[in-house]
């Protein structure tokens, strides 16, 4: 299946209307860092807050965490980032690109070939007998595979110019895992709980790119469900559909939305399966659901040299709970969710308007504010004060209306108030509906309520 938005179109819509701009840009660039702007902010803070209100607070037995970035190194030991999170390198001789082994592989083999379960030996050998050409320049000129590590290192200083190292974390989960306890006993949680956590992580990718699909700082929305080993696939099973319906519930279209299992388990996973969308670049992972069993909080208690046991209160056994993680990328997300908006229309009269088909709860402005003519502004002005206690509001006053509309379907707004001049004798307004285009009178003392109504996420 075809989607006609391409990803030039998002990036360029995202620079001009001032959702998404590229990092440090004045001096070039910073490669794969991106700048959100003022409506890029109110996007994917709405995003964020979609997903807390559904996943934190509409979830009684799940709590929130805002864990520190920087965390003590045995912490990476523990969860094996530091001894085996990395990727396979290739660069290519000729044009000096770098690629991944695996992608090379599935590319080549048009997806027939998984490189999900190969060891570095045998993704050389396939490289080399199947002569697989750098898909950059065309030659087939290749270094041998290396592993590339993935976590950001820094260092801290310590006396005497000595210095220890530390990772910008790779994965927020980490965060959750050495607070279980903290949690658990603060809040008097009983197992099956969740804790949840949004913050940024940093992964130096070989191959980011693709806008803000794949970058080296991201941030992720994840929780991590605590639970007793019996009841561990139910609960995969229900995060799977729970991690769906989200999506449908932000105007996903269902057909741009499948499951994908993993063929290939980690040692320690007993089932992990993907929710993809599908982009402009084709199917891609937006989400992770994985049962991790007990080997996450296991190994903090190896390490760590602290009892990781639950105690159950009513049976009063003692066992290591087992974990079902959900992940999903805000900027992955958010990528998606532009992709999954963007519209051109052909109108009555011959004309093309591009509109972000938002849900109204995310959209980063609810309601802009439009004067006619220059001189109802002061009346505009009042409108707006009343409407901005409420929500994110546009105030515009430059320009044909006909243009500010269009400038406001580009970023989605959901709803624009027109001010005239019979707003002056009987204070009623216009209020045009973003998709329909349909246009209302309304009193100016209903609109706080019949907007706020209709840009809830429920
Ligand atoms: P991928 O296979 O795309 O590298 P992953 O399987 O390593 O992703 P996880 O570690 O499971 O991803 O992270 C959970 C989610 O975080 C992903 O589903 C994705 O939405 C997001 N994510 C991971 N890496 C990046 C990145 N470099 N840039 C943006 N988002 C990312």
């Amino acid at each position: 299946m075809e989607t006609k938005v391409t990803m030039d179109k998002i990036v360029n819509l995202c620079k001009a209307r001032g959702l998404i701009f590229q990092g440090s840009e004045i001096y070039g660039g910073m490669g794969n860092t991106w700048d959100y702007g003022p409506v890029g902010v109110e996007l994917k803070n709405n995003i964020k807050r979609a997903w807390w209100k559904r996943f934190v607070q509409e979830s009684p037995s799940t709590y929130g965490v805002d864990a520190a970035i920087l965390m003590n190194p045995r912490v990476w030991e523990a969860s094996g980032h530091a001894q085996s999170f990395s990727d396979p390198k290739m660069d290519c001789k000729s044009c000096k690109q770098r690629f991944r082994a695996d992608n090379l592989i599935e590319e080549h083999s048009k997806g027939k070939v998984s490189a999900e379960s190969m060891s570095t030996e045998e993704m050389q050998a396939y490289i080399n007998e199947n002569k697989v050409k750098c898909p950059h320049c065309g030659n087939f000129n290749w270094t041998e595979i290396r592993q590339f590590k993935l976590m950001f290192e820094t260092s801290r200083g310590t006396i005497d110019g000595e210095k220890d190292v530390v990772y910008l974390r790779p994965e927020t989960a980490q965060g959750e895992y050495v607070n279980f306890l903290n949690v658990q006993r603060s809040m008097r949680a009983k197992v099956p709980f969740a804790i949840a956590q949004i913050g940024k992580s940093f992964r130096n990718e070989i191959t980011p790119g693709n806008f803000i699909f794949r970058t080296i700082e991201f941030e992720q929305m994840e929780l991590q469900n605590f639970c007793r080993e019996e009841n561990s696939f139910a609960l995969y099973e229900e995060f799977k559909a729970k991690a769906k319906q989200f999506l449908l519930d932000l105007n996903f279209n269902p057909e741009h939305l499948r499951y994908h299992d993993h063929e290939k388990l980690a040692h320690y996973a007993k089932a992990a399966c993907d929710i993809q969308f599908l982009s402009p670049l084709g199917w891609e992972e937006l989400n992770g659901i994985h049962h991790r069993s007990t080997w996450d909080l296991s190994r903090h208690q190896e390490y760590s040299g602290k009892s990781m046991l639950y105690l159950d209160p009513i049976t009063n056994e003692k066992f290591i709970p087992n974990v079902i993680e959900y992940s999903i990328g805000a900027d992955r997300l958010t990528l998606a969710l532009l992709t999954e908006a963007y519209d051109e229309e052909t109108l009555e009269n011959g004309e093309t308007r591009v509109v972000m088909h938002f849900h109204p709860a995310i959209a980063p402005f609810k309601v802009a504010v439009l004067p006619l003519q220059k001189n109802l502004s002061e009346k505009a002005k009042e409108v707006y004060a009343l409407l901005s206690k409420e929500f994110m509001c546009e105030y515009d006053e430059a320009g044909s209306i006909g243009k500010r509309y269009r400038r406001e379907d580009e970023i989605g707004t959901p709803f624009c108030v027109t001010i005239d001049f019979d707003t002056l004798e009987n204070d009623t307004v216009t209020l045009r509906d973003r998709d329909s285009m349909e246009q209302i009178r309304l009193p100016i003392n209903e609109l706080v309520d019949y907007i706020g109504k209709r840009v809830k996420f429920n």
